[in-house]
């Protein structure tokens, strides 16, 4: 099922309850998980995170994984590399085949990575805030699909909707 529908149109917002939602926060693993916001009470929340692509020219933050200091070791990502070091945002879990049930799988086990690194890390928390506002890049999907709406969610979108305060 699309989780764009007719009710996006007059839905009304999580936070004021007025009718005029301006964005959508839906979480990419679960599609009931969404937060509906005017603008207002977005740019309360806000700001969260742009996600483009990593072959954008203009970006600040890297959220990709890292190509391993040594070879022979696995690439670098949240759960074994800290800020700045390339690497930090990456998502751990790696999809193995091009399919929509192994994105959600990588997804769900990076959202629990999030989540957990934000509760048990003494520095992560303050770092990830400081991504707030910036251009994060990916390779997940091309810079002209958007999420939701067309593209397919990327782990960033988790960081983006854990940062507007949906989990
Ligand atoms: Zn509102
Ligand atoms: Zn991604």
């Amino acid at each position: 099922m699309n989780a764009r529908s007719d009710d996006d149109a007059n839905g009304t917002c999580g936070d004021c309850g007025r009718r005029e939602t301006a964005h959508v926060i839906q979480c990419p693993i679960d599609e009931e998980r969404r937060l509906d916001l005017c603008a207002d009470c977005y740019d309360d929340r806000g700001p969260g995170i742009e996600i483009c692509h990593i072959q954008d020219s203009e970006w600040d933050v890297d959220g990709t994984r890292a190509e391993p200091q040594i070879n022979g070791l696995g690439e670098r990502h949240m759960n074994n590399t800290a800020f700045p070091a390339p690497g930090w945002l990456g998502n751990p879990h790696e999809m193995e085949e091009n399919t929509e049930v192994e994105r959600w799988r990588v997804l769900k086990a990076f959202k629990e990575d999030l989540m957990q690194k934000v509760r048990e890390d003494e520095f992560f928390p303050y770092h990830l805030g400081k991504v707030r506002g910036k251009r994060v890049a990916c390779r997940c999907r091309s810079d002209t699909e958007t999420w939701p709406g067309d593209g397919d969610p990327c782990h960033l979108d988790v960081v983006h909707a854990a940062l507007l305060g949906l989990y």
